[in-house]
């Protein structure tokens, strides 16, 4: 892959600087955000965060974001998610095999020994689905991208290879320029502003992926000083957990198997997240069997669930986050004790007692007054508008 080209530009006269265009996209695994001055920007028709999803139609035409998410189970192969996973991965690594066990797709060895798509609109590589995206939800907020200079985030873990394809997926969708900063960071930025204390802890539940970073806030550029997480744990396990509970009960109280048809499941649990998010305001929620399955006979009507079940079902998955949170302070040498301030980041993060397990291990009330599905993005479009930070995150340095 040929990144030359990407290389950010460095400018040396403050005026230029002071007159330019900025944004913060934060490219997520399972939606996608753009943020510029601190501000999210809104999608015509409503809402900041759109899913990281593109499908291929039979038709030639290409879907973006929520309507092409809810295609998944009627054509896997040809509805992109999670495309991050593999962003700038080998053919021939652990991120390729481990996504392969994971999803449907028709994963290839492209010429150049990367991991690409093969679709129903031909080769398609992970960076050219993240252009998409990204191009996508400009076009749908209405942000230019001639002369923008952007920013965009990476997780910690993502090597050099891993950023530049991050890097490139934006400079395709035409930015003026494209620098990388750390996940970890972006949050802790937009807490911040600027620095104001040592250590602080970033927790971030995504819908995928887990990942936990102890950063060194006490000066500029703030450093990330141990890191860690869990690649396939996130709102997408607890979905299926929830939609696995409520075939079961369905079955077991009405004799009907909502598990057999793929298609039928799928709808199945994209109502779970529904019913999920509205359990951080409610006590309780109700599935309606009869859409996410008309076939379904007439006895299986309603089912509810409850926060109080919603918290018993994640229990197991909360708890290995916390095995990470060990491991990462013990990587930065630190004690839950000695953070000064915990960071939420990620959907995930509203599960109903989540907040309350973090307070426990830590002894401190975690930060949640930032949206936790936009804190990333803020976070980039703080370090896009400030030239003097931004210039420390060099993806090739
Ligand atoms: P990513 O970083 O993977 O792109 P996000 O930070 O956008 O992900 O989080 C998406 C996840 O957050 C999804 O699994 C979604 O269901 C979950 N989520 C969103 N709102 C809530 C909520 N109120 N309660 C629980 N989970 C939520
Ligand atoms: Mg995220």
């Amino acid at each position: 892959m040929d990144v030359s080209h990407i290389r950010p530009h460095i400018h040396r006269r403050p005026m230029s600087i002071r007159k330019r265009k900025t944004v913060g996209i934060d490219l997520g695994t399972t939606n996608t955000v753009v943020a510029r001055n601190f501000e999210t920007l809104p999608m015509e028709g409503g809402g900041c965060v759109m899913p990281s999803a593109v499908a291929f139609l039979p038709s030639g035409a290409k879907l973006i974001g929520k309507a092409a998410r809810r295609r998944r189970a009627m054509d896997p192969r040809n509805t992109i998610l999670s495309a991050k996973r593999v962003i700038g991965a080998r053919w021939r690594s652990s991120y390729t095999s481990q996504f392969r066990e994971h999803y449907p797709y028709d994963l290839l060895e492209g010429p150049d020994g990367w991991a690409v798509f093969k679709t129903r609109a031909g080769i398609v590589c992970p960076v050219e689905v993240g252009s998409t995206i990204i191009a996508g939800l400009c076009e749908r907020t209405n942000c230019p991208v001639q002369d923008v200079h952007a920013v965009v985030t990476a997780p910690v873990g993502f090597d050099n290879r891993r950023r530049e394809a991050t890097a490139l997926a934006v400079s395709n969708a035409k930015f003026a320029s494209v620098r990388v900063i750390e996940e970890p960071i972006a949050t802790a930025l937009a807490y911040l502003h600027r620095s104001s204390l040592k250590y602080a802890f970033v927790y971030d539940l995504g819908g995928g992926t887990f990942d936990a970073a102890v950063v060194d806030c006490s000066s500029y550029p703030f450093r990330v000083i141990g890191h860690g997480g869990d690649p396939y744990l996130g709102g997408d396990d607890v979905d299926r957990t929830i939609a696995l509970h409520i075939a079961n009960r369905t079955l077991a109280r009405d004799g009907w198997d909502l598990g057999t048809d793929a298609v039928t499941f799928d709808r199945l649990v994209l109502a779970c997240e529904l019913a999920k998010c509205e359990l951080s305001e409610s006590e309780q929620a109700a599935i309606a069997i009869p859409s996410v399955d008309p076939a379904a006979p007439e006895s299986c009507g309603i089912i509810s669930i409850t926060r109080e079940q919603l918290q018993q079902l994640t229990l197991d998955l909360v708890r290995r986050t916390f095995v990470t949170c060990d491991e990462v302070l013990a990587q930065a040498g630190l004690k839950a004790r000695d953070m000064e301030a915990i960071f939420l980041a990620g959907g995930s993060t509203r599960l109903p007692g989540l907040n309350a397990y973090i307070e426990s291990y830590f002894g401190k009330r975690p930060r949640t007054d930032l949206n936790p599905m936009q804190v990333v993005g803020l976070g980039a479009s703080l370090a896009a508008a400030r030239p003097a930070v931004a210039e420390l995150l060099d993806p090739c340095a």
